[in-house]
């Protein structure tokens, strides 16, 4: 026991998709220091600056402590009665004269999978409608919505383990040292090691310093990229045809359509020298064991879903997947991203991502929670503002979620908050969002509740409570609950364990999970019921009707946004190590003074053609917005882009992205956006 604190707990990291296990230490009541747990499986005694540092926040003094009311422009404090009697008597307004479907939630992929089971339920059960959705709306739903169709299942193939076992590894479109550091050192490691190592991105990210090949294409050419590495591999004979015969469908079609996409033309579409599209695919196909690890880079594009699907295409042709060193790992953003879809949060899909339209699933659910169920879709993200800006939206339930930040085309968001009747934010700050809220409830930090994320090689973990919230604010069970009750529907829960296993008893993918054998090393779904998980995907089959997987013979087409004579540079949004997400967590703690602003990333070249120097404040224009930020003269970005991220509010960098979206999908197309840049 170390005698400098008086007790440590481990959890797990409420950050990214890591999933690192960390041990909180307390004095006199407070989480005072976080060290990384030694027997972690995702981080094995490692973590970053994001997760030693995150116990910071919780103890700020701009906590939400207290329930708050909104008064003429402002808010005055407010009892919890006050707050639910205020929540109970809108909502039921708004209810009865326009109809359940009038009404929307919006859970968070920062939450336990058990607040996002229970915000569902509040929606559905509650309130009678399946206008619910979380924020991997605009992140990884474009991989879920590819790797279902293509393989079977939403999430990894493999473990992070693989990359230790892998012989090379493409990265596309992530820049996992500063989204994802420990896995991002994971992958140094192997690289050191002799993993030959790819890295795909217009911006030369840390990691190419490690790689054998770096490939700059221009910002929405991914799927070019990809084709071109699938011609070049059935070209020169590495094709795993007893693979492709035996485990998939669609081949022959696949096979049509990449031979068009010869390097030469290939360079023409991205920019990429055809040498190296030829270099990159021997890399991959020539290795015995390889992974390929994308991000954001890859689905916050219009075409983002296809090209997951034509990832997945190229390891089904060479027959890289379903065994260990060889993995597609998609590298989930927020921590929870894989749980808060798994457990149900989504407008079309009950737990397990089964349909809602789904007449014997619909029953089960109508069997448990003894009401009756809606079998229509609700509303995704987008399409909730759309409706509300039309005036069929009357009222919002936002919890652990900043859309006034971190979702595109900020006008129209803004513009859709301000249309509702009746907003409730439920958080742990006051955002951008809260500012147009009716009621605001204090809530959880991740060191304050129970319950499990699930990380982003399919990991369920425990999230165990170090204090108590401050003041008057609650677990997000707690008041998911009590909202319920109030509103009518007993959920009859009395702690976050009864949720999961109840969870279990729903979900085919979790019948096996109990907080008991969750212990300290979690597990990997689908889960049998014998506690069985899985590491591994598909080594047998694939889950797809008939065990086959499916290639999809999907052509490149341009993105949604180009430069232009009027907007010649184009902007490409992401992250910074120091920062995570809207930035309301990382702000307040020590990693705000390691990085204290965004800044424009802009080459050299196109720095001096526009009189523009390092340090130098900028106006970035595109045609939904502008805003000002401070510019930093890199060769790290290609030239003819510019990159920021959208971490701090005083930037708000989402006013310059428009509503084109993933067309399957509707994630926003964050990654393509057509921009003029000049002095201010
Ligand atoms: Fe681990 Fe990610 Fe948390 Fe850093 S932010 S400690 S990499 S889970």
């Amino acid at each position: 026991i170390d005698q400098r604190f008086d007790s440590t707990v481990t959890t797990t990291c409420g950050y990214c998709g890591v999933g690192c296990r960390l041990e909180a230490h307390t004095r006199d009541g407070r989480v005072v220091a976080i060290s990384p747990a030694l027997d972690g499986p995702a981080n094995e005694g490692h973590t970053c600056l994001k997760g030693r540092f995150a116990h910071q926040f919780g103890r700020h003094r701009q906590r939400l402590t207290t329930p708050l009311i909104r008064e003429g422009d402002g808010f005055r404090e407010a009892t919890w009665d006050e707050a639910l009697r205020r929540i109970v008597s809108e909502l039921e307004r708004v209810k009865s004269a326009h109809g359940p479907d009038a009404i929307a939630g919006l859970a968070s992929s920062r939450a336990t999978n058990e607040d996002c089971f229970a915000m569902q339920r509040l929606m559905r059960a509650a309130i009678g409608t399946n206008n619910i959705d979380n924020c991997s709306r605009v992140c990884h739903s474009p991989t879920s919505y590819a790797m279902r169709r293509s393989l079977g299942m939403s999430g990894a193939t493999g473990s992070f383990a693989d990359i230790d076992h892998a012989d090379a590894a493409i990265i596309i479109g992530a820049n996992p040292t500063e989204a994802h550091p420990v896995a991002g050192a994971r992958i140094k490691q192997a690289a050191l090691r002799g993993m030959k190592l790819v890295t795909i991105d217009p911006r030369r990210i840390e990691l190419a310093d490690y790689g054998v090949l770096h490939l700059s294409p221009r910002a929405g050419t991914n799927a070019a990229v990809m084709l071109g590495l699938q011609h070049v591999v059935a070209r020169d004979g590495f094709v795993d045809h007893d693979f492709v015969d035996r485990r998939t469908e669609g081949y022959d079609e696949l096979a049509e359509l990449i031979a068009q996409y010869t390097p030469d033309e290939v360079q023409r579409i991205t920019g990429v020298p055809a040498a190296d599209i030829e270099a990159a695919a021997h890399i991959y196909a020539e290795a015995g064991e390889a992974c390929v690890i994308w991000g954001l880079g890859v689905t916050e594009h219009k075409y983002g879903s296809e090209v997951v699907r034509l990832i997945c295409n190229l390891a089904l042709m060479t027959g890289k997947v379903g065994r260990p060193g060889s993995a597609l790992l998609p590298m989930r953003g927020q921590n929870n991203v894989q749980g808060s879809s798994d457990v149900g949060a989504l407008p079309d899909t009950y737990s397990g991502y089964r349909r809602v339209g789904d007449e014997e699933v619909a029953r089960s659910f109508e069997a448990k929670w003894g009401v009756p169920l809606s079998r229509e879709k609700g509303y995704t993200i987008p399409q909730m503002l759309d409706a509300a800006v039309d005036g069929q939206l009357k009222a919002m339930y936002i919890f652990g979620e900043d859309p006034a930040q971190t979702d595109p085309d900020t006008h129209h968001v803004v513009a859709a908050l301000e249309s509702l009747d009746f907003l409730v934010c439920q958080d742990i700050f006051q955002t951008e969002t809260t500012k147009y809220a009716d009621v605001i409830l204090p809530a959880a930090t991740f060191l304050e509740k129970e319950g499990t994320f699930i990380n982003a090689e399919r990991r369920i973990q425990l999230v165990e409570p170090v204090v108590a919230p401050p003041g008057e604010a609650r677990t997000d069970l707690e008041i998911l609950t009590t909202v319920s009750r109030a509103l009518g529907h007993e959920m009859g829960y009395t702690c976050a364990e009864d949720v999961m296993d109840e969870i279990a008893a729903l979900t085919p993918d979790f019948a096996g999970v109990t907080y008991e054998r969750l212990g300290r090393s979690g597990l990997q779904w689908p889960v049998a019921p014998d506690g069985t998980d899985a590491p591994i995907l598909y080594e047998e089959e694939f889950t797809l009707p008939g065990g086959k997987a499916r290639f999809a013979p999907l052509p490149y087409l341009p993105p949604g946004s180009e430069a232009s004579d009027e907007f010649p540079l184009v902007l490409v949004t992401g992250r910074r190590l120091m920062h995570y997400n809207a930035g309301t967590m990382t702000r307040r703690t020590a990693n705000l003074d390691l990085f204290p602003s965004d800044v424009l990333e802009i080459h050299p070249d196109d720095a001096e053609r526009l009189w523009i120097s390092d340090g130098d404040l900028v106006s970035v224009r595109s045609p939904v917005g502008r805003i000002e930020i401070e510019a930093q003269v890199t060769d790290s970005i290609e030239r003819g882009h510019v990159f920021t991220a959208f971490h701090f509010p005083e930037v708000r960098t989402n006013v310059l992205i428009g509503q084109s979206a993933d067309v399957n999908t509707s994630c926003p197309e964050y990654k393509v956006m057509a921009v003029d840049v000049r002095p201010v």
